[in-house]
Parts: C-alpha cells; structure tokens; sequence
C-alpha cells in the first residue's frame, strides 16, 4: 500500500487557512489533519482534542522532553507544536497529512523530512487580512497588531515554500490545494513503484 504524504499549509494568522482547509477536509475523507498542542486559550467554538490539544505550559514542556513533538515553536506568547505519532500513524495508514504550522515549524520539518511539501497562503491584500483579522473577533485589536506584524515578516519567507495560494475565495483557494496534493501523486518516483510493485 502506498504511503501518504505530508503537506505544510502556513500563512499569515487570518488568512483562511482553517477555514479553507475544514472546506478540504469535508470533501475528502482520506485527508488527515493534524491536530497541534498549544498553551493558548481557546476560543469560543474550539473543542479540546478537535482543534487543538490545549494543555499547560508545564505538560507542553514535558511533551517537549519526551521528544513527543515532530517540531513546535513559540508564536505571539504561546507554544505550537505537532504531536508525531498520529502524524506517522497516518501516513502508515495511506492517508495524506496536513500540518497547519507557522514558518518555524515549517523549517524544522522540511530540515528532518525534506519530502515534505509545502504550501504558504496568502490574502488578496493587507487590508483584507487586517478586515478578516477583526472580523474574526477573537484577538484584541494588541494582538492584530502583533499578529500583522508577525505576517509582514512571514510573508519574506513565502519563496522557500514549494507552492503558493491566494485565498481571495474560499472555493477556489481549496482547488488549487486539491490539485497541488494530486500532482504531488504523480510524481514518477511513486508512479513507477506502484507499475513495479504490480
Ligand atoms: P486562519 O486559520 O488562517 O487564522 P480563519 O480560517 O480563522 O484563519 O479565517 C479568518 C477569518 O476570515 C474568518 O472569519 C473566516 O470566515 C474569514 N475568511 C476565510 N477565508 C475567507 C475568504 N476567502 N474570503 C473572505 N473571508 C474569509
Ligand atoms: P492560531 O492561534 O491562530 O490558531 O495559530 C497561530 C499560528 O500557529 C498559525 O500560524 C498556525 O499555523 C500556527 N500553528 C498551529 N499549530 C502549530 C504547530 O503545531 N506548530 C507550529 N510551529 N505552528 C502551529
């Protein structure tokens, strides 16, 4: 059985990257999203386990020294980081994996498996991703601006990555991810195993 695959989808905090990917996950059942621990608060309509593993900054760091964590990072106060098991886990199961991370994270993934794919998604525009930010309501108008700032200086690094999506609608933006996880499929390499393997 084939291996799945792993993907990166950063992008400015704002930008639609949940909503775009819940959009993908809806539609294709063998996709699996990797749910991240974090030490921030949760929000209004997050659910422990689903969104996020939110856990105290002492387990996080004993996660940290278990050597739990694929990468993790520290993002405008609070620590990220992906639990390895159920990303491997999956990929043993065939089943391709989206990690929703921040550039850090990105770096230190592609450094260990560098057959990692990586998409960065961007707004149509700064006004917009500052509209989408306030219109969001989750973050006090302190944290937009950290959360902006932070953006600007990502958005230097978005050449590293492998692809590029503008996320000026949703619809769209979901497409072009679909078509980037199947291209990825037809790379000679895994086409030519599977004829060898017949
Ligand atoms: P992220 O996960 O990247 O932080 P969210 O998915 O939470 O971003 O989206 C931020 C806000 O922008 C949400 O209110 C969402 O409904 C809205 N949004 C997402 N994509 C679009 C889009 N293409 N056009 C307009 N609004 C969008
Ligand atoms: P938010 O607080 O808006 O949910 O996420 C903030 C940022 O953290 C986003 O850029 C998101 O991609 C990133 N992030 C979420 N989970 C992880 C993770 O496990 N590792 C890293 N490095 N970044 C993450």
């Amino acid at each position: 059985m084939k291996r799945g695959k792993t993907f990166i989808v950063s992008g400015p905090s704002g930008v639609g990257k949940s909503t775009v990917l819940k959009s993908l996950l809806e539609r294709r059942r063998d996709v699996y999203f990797s749910v991240s621990a974090t030490t921030r608060e949760i929000r209004p309509g997050e659910e422990n386990g689903v969104h996020y593993h939110f856990l105290e900054v002492d387990t996080f760091r004993q996660w940290i020294a278990r050597e739990e964590f694929l990468e993790y990072a520290e993002y405008v106060g609070n620590f990220y980081g992906t639990p390895k098991r159920y990303v491997d886990e999956a990929m043993d199961r065939g089943e391709d994996v989206i990690l929703d991370i921040e550039i850090q994270g990105a770096i230190q993934v592609k450094s260990k498996r560098p057959e990692t794919v990586s998409v960065f998604i961007a707004p149509p525009s700064w006004t917009e991703l500052e509209r989408r930010l306030t219109e969001r309501g989750t973050d006090s108008p302190d944290k937009i601006q950290k959360r902006l700032l932070r953006a600007k200086v990502e958005f230097q690094t978005a050449h590293t990555y492998d692809y590029f999506v503008i996320n000026d609608n949703v619809e769209n933006a979901v497409r072009e991810l679909e078509a980037i996880m199947t291209a990825e499929h037809c790379k000679p390499k895994e086409r030519m195993e599977i004829i060898n393997g017949n």
